[in-house]
């Protein structure tokens, strides 16, 4: 089996290199990660400059684009042969509800099964005050590599991927295949002021919490088991589509 990695955290986040080494005893494993963190970047492609890619180490390249520049360069440029399994992570930090939509993890993995690559993102789920130290990517990596496995074995329909978060702990609770939930962040838009007095803003605030109900991703991962959610590129919303014909019929 042949197994493409990439990431948006960057090649020398902490998240990839347990990953790639659980993966390992599946196949043969290429890498393709940014070179730098490449996080909340969603699905950007670099269109307008060039791409450069590193050999870092045998079969293993740092790349100067977003996470789907990645994948797409890795599946049409790098490697000899078209991977069975894209696989992307382990995020430093959930991908739960929402968040996969601005996701660069999941967007990685969604480039895949553009492709027609059945894929798998893994992000692990921590309190945002936890240092990196006490942060548990091995047992993430391990859950990461089992979902492959079965990916591998089953298969996944056209155009669909796995969606995984693992909570941070040494050993999860068990695995459970949820829905998406909704996830609540206070929402910010800081107006500052630089050193030389200009005005300056950041935004985006801390996370508040999940709604979406007890069975969904956020509030399962919170009870500590990994979370699996089938993802789909089709984000038609067909129960609205006899609705909105009608306003035009
Ligand atoms: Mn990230």
């Amino acid at each position: 089996m042949r197994i493409l990695l990439a990431n948006d955290d960057g090649f020398h986040a902490p998240g990839l290199w347990p990953l790639y080494e659980a993966l390992l005893p599946l196949g043969d494993v290429w890498v393709c990660a940014p070179e730098r963190e490449q996080s909340a970047r969603s699905h950007a492609l670099t269109m307008h400059k060039p791409l450069r890619a590193r050999e870092r180490k045998p079969q293993c390249y740092a790349i100067s684009g977003t996470p789907a520049d990645c994948v797409y360069l890795g599946l049409h440029g790098l490697l000899k042969d078209r991977p069975d399994v894209i696989v992307s992570g382990v995020n430093r930090g959930a991908n739960l509800g929402n968040d996969v939509l601005y996701s660069g993890t999941v967007a990685a993995a969604m480039e895949g099964a553009l492709h027609g690559i059945p894929a798998v993102a893994v992000s692990l789920h921590f309190d945002w005050t936890q240092e990196v130290e006490t942060l548990h990517f091995d047992e993430a990596a391990r859950i990461g590599a089992q979902v492959t496995r079965q990916v591998l074995e089953h298969g996944l329909p056209h155009r669909r991927l796995l969606n995984v978060n693992v909570p941070n702990r040494p050993h999860v609770e068990g695995l459970r295949v949820v829905p998406l939930g909704e996830r609540l962040y206070d929402v910010l838009a800081d107006h500052r002021t630089d050193p030389r007095g200009r005005p300056y803003w950041w935004i985006g605030g801390a996370p508040q919490g999940f709604a979406g109900g007890e069975e969904s991703d956020g509030a399962v991962c919170e009870e500590g088991f990994a979370t699996i959610t089938p993802l789909s590129a089709d984000l038609t919303d067909h129960d609205e589509l006899q609705r909105v014909r009608a306003w035009f019929s």
